[in-house]
């Protein structure tokens, strides 16, 4: 299970190799409640690492629903007063509210008063009865989240959470920074948001694994790889923050027709699209919308949702899920056990 990591100040491990040609920058930080690495090359590598760490520590301190200074905080705590929020994060909850509709409400910014009652905030866990979830239920969808401008007004009784979205907005932008400092070749991964730009230095693609959902312990327990360049991947699964009580496991993705975890038959969901402004955040607010969707709700969208983006759901019943797009860039993991199928 992740620990609750936000209270702590940004960690800087520095590894510091030669910067010259092929070899790798690489610096590890905690930001966001979960461990971010970033590996660059070329000259100006070591410069973008310190603006990349610099760039989530400012995306935290905006975004940040446990920080009370945060603008997020001030939005939720403003009791429905209007509050000058800033053109940043007025921009992302307007990008919130079009993945909100184009989902169908499954991706749904305004379940932070749910997430609170199951303990997701605080890890003082319990279950909620129903008529609980159903009165802060009552507060929840986006019709009660008010943007004109740079201001923010929400319903009384509602707040936003933006952590289904905000680790693959910093994908983004710290991708932006690669970019503008004409780097060739690096990645990002935000806990389970990755961002590749260009290839490896052999010209190969970069290899990432999709966590083995039925093995969250072991870092080399696969479901499959991933072969990407100039791409992004994010991962949403059950397995990935949850309790467990009288036998049963609650997990921190919540279906906003219930109030209660997503039991949608899937353990995770994997977004890959191509690196363009936006799609970190695009596949991180799909990644967990589909998986509130399940299976067949979830390729209906990949086929008629009009975005471009490929999946790789692995399920309940044991099989990995892989989108037609993906050809030559998805590979089984050896010897993982499960069965792997091609939709188009
Ligand atoms: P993670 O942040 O663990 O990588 P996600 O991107 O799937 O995973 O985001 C899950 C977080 O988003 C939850 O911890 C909660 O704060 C919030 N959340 C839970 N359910 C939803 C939902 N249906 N739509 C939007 N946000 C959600
Ligand atoms: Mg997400």
């Amino acid at each position: 299970m992740k620990k609750k990591l936000l209270c702590f100040p940004l960690l800087l491990i520095l590894a510091l190799l030669s910067a010259c040609g092929d070899e790798p920058e690489r610096l590890q930080v905690i930001a966001m409640d979960t461990v971010m690495t970033f590996q660059t090359y070329g000259k100006a590598a070591e410069d973008v690492l310190v603006s990349a760490s610099a760039e989530v520590r400012r995306l935290e301190d905006l975004l940040s629903r446990t920080d009370p200074e945060s603008a997020v905080s001030r939005v939720n705590s403003a009791g429905g007063a209007p509050v000058e929020a800033g053109a940043e994060l007025s921009a992302l909850l307007e990008t919130a509210a079009e993945y909100s509709r184009m989902t169908g409400g499954a991706f749904d910014i305004t379940l932070a008063p749910v997430s609170s009652a199951w303990g997701f905030t605080t890890d003082s866990y319990r279950v909620p009865s129903q008529a609980e979830l159903d009165a802060l239920l009552a507060h929840a969808g986006m019709e009660h989240v008010h943007v004109s401008g740079d201001t923010v007004a929400l319903d009384s009784g509602t707040q936003i959470d933006l952590g289904a979205i905000a680790k693959g907005y910093a994908a983004d932008r710290v991708l932006d920074l690669y970019r503008q400092a004409g780097l060739e070749r690096g990645w990002a991964a935000l806990g389970g948001n990755v961002a590749a730009l260009g290839c490896r230095p052999d010209g190969e693609p970069w290899e990432i694994g999709i966590q083995d959902p039925a093995q969250p312990d072991d870092g080399n327990a696969y479901a499959g790889l991933l072969y990407l360049e100039d791409a992004c991947a994010v991962t949403s699964g059950s397995y990935q923050r949850y309790f467990e009580q009288d036998g049963r496991r609650y997990h921190h993705i919540l279906d906003p027709a219930t109030g209660a975890p997503a039991d949608s038959g899937l353990l995770s969901v994997t977004v890959v699209a191509d690196a363009e402004e936006g799609s970190g955040a695009m596949c991180d607010a799909l990644s967990t919308a589909l998986f509130v969707m399940g299976e067949e709700q979830a390729l209906d969208f990949w086929r008629t949702g009009g975005l471009d983006f490929q999946l790789v759901l692995v399920t309940e019943d044991g099989r990995v899920v892989t989108t037609a797009g993906l050809e030559g860039r998805f590979a089984p993991a050896e010897g993982s056990g499960y069965t792997y199928e091609t939709v188009s």
